[in-house]
């Protein structure tokens, strides 16, 4: 058993709460730690509520400012945890990773580390923070799991189990990302407004032909044809797993696409062309000083306020491109989710479910040694079947489609 400390308290630190707990067996003592302490207690009363925990155990609640090395290395201490799983906002995790390596706690996050004021960094973005600490974490023995939410994380291992697998060489990695589903507001961003415009506003970055590419967003289109969902319009977009999987498979090009409606494309437009979306404080005609996008946020409805509502369904794969047998050969490999049933389970919608199950399981793998590597790695450097294998039993099956037809895998 590791006892856990799971740092943030949003809507995917609810879906890794009552994941923890209901396999507490493996994890041991669990904690919870965000700035505001208040949703860590509820986060924990939601937990009893629906999951309750698999035996007797501790879970407690703190306050903790993340961006504070030394307390998150205190908490580390105070509470003998022996995995962090980071899933406070992307502005945390060089901090909390730094407080990792100084306490020899493993760490694991969903996504790439930001800085509030810089935009769209030069690829690949993990070099410009994470991968600088890799000798560090190696030279102290920390495990490091990056990005293993579902995209980037899951996506990645579909990746791997592609190329080991089902293909001789790869040429293409194709990650699609559609959401189905409908939560009943007018406009509404799935997760933190601040986070995912921040997605859409700067450079859209592929990796295609051995080289970085750049395009604007919205200005590539596919229509996709994926089972569960139909026919859905995705758009190339940038995003965390491209930087990694491009460093592992240079030969191939490597691209993230996106499900958007008509509705949202438009939104969007109007807000960014209207300068609504930048993070650059403006001043009023009274002379308050705002940030245009944390006003949008503040009329925008709060994410975790969607999941009560929420119908339909997710599907995320990727199309994987090569040759098998010195043939061309293509698998898709995907994962469909139900937002309603992620609510009635814990309480959220599935987006949240989606990236919040995967830490647990890779916690689960670290508490058990099997993904306990001692160094910085990204999902795809892991063996991807235990991984897939426990998310087949916790929630988040794998499914294939290839010329052989579509079937659940086991592994
Ligand atoms: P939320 O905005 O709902 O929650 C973020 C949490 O982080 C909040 O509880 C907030 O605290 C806390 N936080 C922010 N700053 C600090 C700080 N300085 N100290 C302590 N806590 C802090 O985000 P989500 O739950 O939607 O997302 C969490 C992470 O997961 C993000 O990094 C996001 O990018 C990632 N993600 C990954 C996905 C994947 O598939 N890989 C998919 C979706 C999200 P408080 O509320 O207390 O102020």
């Amino acid at each position: 058993k590791k006892n856990c400390l799971i740092i943030g308290a949003g809507g995917v630190a609810q879906v890794v709460a009552h994941k923890c707990a209901q396999n507490n067996d493996v994890l041991g003592d669990l904690h919870i730690a965000s700035r505001t302490v208040s949703k860590c207690d509820e986060i924990i009363a939601s937990v009893h509520e629906k999951s309750a925990m698999k035996v007797d155990g501790v879970f407690k609640a703190h306050a903790l400012d993340a961006t504070d090395t030394a307390a998150v290395a205190a908490l580390i201490r105070e509470t003998g945890c022996e995995i962090v799983i980071n899933v406070g906002s992307p502005f945390v995790n060089m901090s909390v990773l730094e407080a990792c390596i100084e306490t020899g706690a493993a760490y694991m996050d969903t996504a790439i580390h930001e800085e509030q004021d810089k935009i769209c960094e030069t690829p690949p973005w993990y070099g410009n923070y994470e991968w600088k600490r890799r000798d560090a974490c190696k030279y102290a023995n920390v495990t490091a799991i990056l990005g293993v939410g579902f995209d980037p994380g899951v996506v990645n291992a579909y990746a791997r189990l592609a190329a080991d697998e089902y293909l001789d060489s790869v040429e293409s990695i194709d990650i699609v990302d559609i959401n189905a589903g409908s939560h009943g507001k007018w406009f509404s961003t799935n997760f933190d407004p601040e986070i995912n415009f921040r997605e859409f506003t700067g450079t859209v970055y592929s990796w295609q032909n051995g080289a970085w590419q750049s395009n604007k967003m919205f200005e590539v289109g596919h229509e996709y044809d994926l089972p569960v969902v139909g026919k859905q319009k995705a758009y190339m977009t940038g995003h965390d797993e491209v930087h990694s999987l491009s460093n592992r498979y240079p030969e191939a090009d490597v691209r993230f696409w996106m499900g958007f409606g008509d509705h949202y494309i438009n939104v969007f437009t109007v807000l960014k062309n209207l300068g609504l979306l930048s993070e650059q404080p403006v001043k009023t005609a009274e002379g308050q000083e705002v940030i245009p996008l944390k006003v949008v946020k503040a009329v925008l409805p709060d994410p975790s306020s969607l999941a009560p509502d929420y119908t339909g369904k997710t599907c995320i794969g990727d199309f994987v491109k090569g040759t098998k047998d010195g043939k061309p050969a293509e698998v898709f490999i995907y994962n469909i989710s139900d937002h309603k049933d992620a609510y009635n389970e814990v309480g959220s919608q599935g987006i949240s479910y989606t990236a919040g199950v995967p830490p647990v399981a890779a916690a689960m793998l670290i508490a058990n040694g099997t993904w306990d590597v001692g160094e910085m790695a990204n999902v795809e450097d892991l063996d991807p079947k235990p991984f897939l294998g426990l998310l087949n039993e916790i929630g988040l099956p794998t499914r294939i489609k290839d010329a052989d037809g579509d079937r659940a895998l086991t592994f």
